[in-house]
């Protein structure tokens, strides 16, 4: 008896916008995002309402519903929703953490990239875009001076350094550690940075099994740069206990106040003891490609592993990061494997053997896009504006009685607020918290005001304003309009404190 084929019904077509619909909401949209740009200049850099007021909008949005909702409506009230409700990051007075304004080119090359859908893990499945990313992993180390044998894209500055991280690791352990695990390895492998180092370095020591106590944090100059004397002498001290140091983090432009490592410095002590060299070079990695800035930016090129942020100082929309490695035999000893479900010849470039992620998104095209856009020159011509910029605001700032600068660093200019009845007393204990208060409050007011946006630093026990320019929008003008804002604000905060 031949059995009865059963023939599927029709398939579920709304998935399949047909390209006319498609073309009309993308029109749209285009339209909309487009005014965006328009209203940005003079909008407030966030109309979000409050955490419970958005979850509320939400819930009378997109009620769970079993039938969908038309496509058209859909993007038009999501359009508003975010529009009206977020903080916009590329407003030009934002200047908070180190998040950039994304790039017009940018965000179609995510669209195209999302069109085309190339799954940059294998070659095969991504010819045009495996080479792309290749050329724009290449045009990147070109940009800083940095021989770049290979690399990769990631989704940040975090996942960039996790990949130098975990190189230097098997560089230092050999590739036998990869099957019997950390647990049989000995001595105890110990890594270096300066007490200024990104977070990132906690989470990549706890991921990797080692534990923060195999972190030695070492201490920094007046310019919060790591000491290479305070450095030698903890790999001494870590050499005579038996302990094996396997890494060294230098970082070019520290979150806080912009301070580059003494890179070459840095360097010659690896060189010296045997120790892989990693920077993170996550915000200020591309200023090195300013000719102003090579003496303050020399060792760079020494790095084994650097990690730079395409989605920071590049103007990339969210996400891009970079890791990049002298030698891509590096990469492939951490990371590669070849199961037998995986048809991909060996002798192309094949992006699943250099990094953690398996299926890839086609990060590249954006960078790409934008390099070719504007050029070398037009985006070391950027990073010069922004540094410019962050000096500008430094001497407008020290220009003010009422106003303290404290660091002025790449783009990054830390300063706070104080009142003048308490300017006699700076450093006494009782004033000194009630600054840090006072400025703390004046943060969290003008992060909730929506006339500009920054964050903050706490320098040895300084709680600090900190403004970070990555944006092309920002204009001398926005710079300007700072002292008496934060005197507005400040002097009625104060003003609240004393009552
Ligand atoms: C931003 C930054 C990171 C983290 O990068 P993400 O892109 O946020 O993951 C790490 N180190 C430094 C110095 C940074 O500025």
């Amino acid at each position: 008896m031949t059995p009865v084929k059963q023939k599927p019904a029709a398939r579920f077509e709304k998935i399949n916008m047909p390209p006319d619909t498609f073309r009309e909401l993308g029109h749209a949209l285009v339209e909309q995002i487009a005014g965006l740009f328009e209203r940005l200049p003079t909008a407030p850099v966030t109309t979000a309402a409050q955490d419970e007021t958005i979850r509320a909008m939400l819930q009378a949005l997109s009620p769970a519903s079993d039938n969908g909702q038309d496509a058209g409506a859909l993007l038009e009230k999501t359009t508003r929703l975010l529009f009206d409700h977020s903080l916009f990051n590329g407003h030009p007075k934002f200047w908070g953490y180190i998040t950039s304004s994304p790039t017009p080119m940018g965000i179609l090359a995510d669209m195209l990239a999302a069109a085309v859908n190339p799954n940059v893990g294998a070659y095969v499945l991504s010819p045009v875009a495996t080479e792309i990313e290749k050329q724009t992993i290449d045009w990147i180390g070109r940009f800083m001076g940095y021989p770049a044998g290979g690399g990769l894209l990631v989704s940040g500055g975090n996942m960039a350094n996790y990949v130098g991280f975990l190189a230097a690791l098997r560089a230092a352990t050999g590739a036998d550690i990869r099957k019997s695990g950390l647990r049989n390895f000995t001595p105890n492998l110990v890594l270096y940075c300066s007490a200024e180092t990104h977070t990132w370095v906690q989470k990549a020591a706890d991921l990797y099994g080692l534990g923060t106590d195999s972190i030695r944090w070492i201490g920094t100059d007046a310019q919060k740069r790591m000491s290479p004397v305070l450095l030698e002498e903890k790999i001494l001290a870590d050499k005579t206990a038996g302990n094996r140091p396997f890494l060294v983090v230098g970082t070019a432009g520290s979150v806080s106040t912009g301070a580059v490592d003494p890179l070459d410095a840095l360097a010659a002590l690896c060189e010296k003891y045997g120790v892989w060299f990693h920077i993170d070079g996550a915000y200020g990695g591309f200023a090195g490609a300013l000719p102003e800035l090579k003496t303050q930016f020399a060792g760079l090129e020494k790095a084994d592993s650097l990690a730079v942020d395409p989605h920071k100082w590049l103007y990339a929309p969210l996400e891009a990061g970079c890791a990049l490695v002298k030698n891509p035999r590096h990469l492939t000893d951490a990371f590669s494997y070849h199961p037998l479900y995986y048809n991909f010849e060996q002798t192309r470039l094949n992006f699943v053997d250099y990094g953690p992620q398996n299926s890839r998104g086609f990060r590249a095209l954006k960078v790409w896009l934008s390099a070719q856009h504007l050029g070398m020159e037009g985006h070391r011509q950027l990073i010069r504006e922004d540094i410019a910029l962050a000096r500008y605001a430094a001497d407008i700032l020290r220009a003010e009685t009422d106003l303290a600068v404290f660091s002025s660093g790449l783009s990054i200019t830390t300063f706070r607020y104080v009142p003048p009845d308490l300017s006699a007393h700076v450093g006494e204990p009782e004033t000194e918290a009630r600054l840090n208060q006072l400025n703390q409050a004046i943060l969290n007011q003008m992060e909730a005001g929506g006339a500009f946006f920054m964050s903050n630093a706490v320098l040895d026990g300084v709680f600090v304003l900190r403004m970070c320019i990555v944006n092309f929008r920002t204009q001398a003008a926005h710079i300007e309009a700072i002292p008496e804002y934060i005197r507005m604000i400040g002097a009625d905060l104060y003003a609240k404190m004393l009552e």
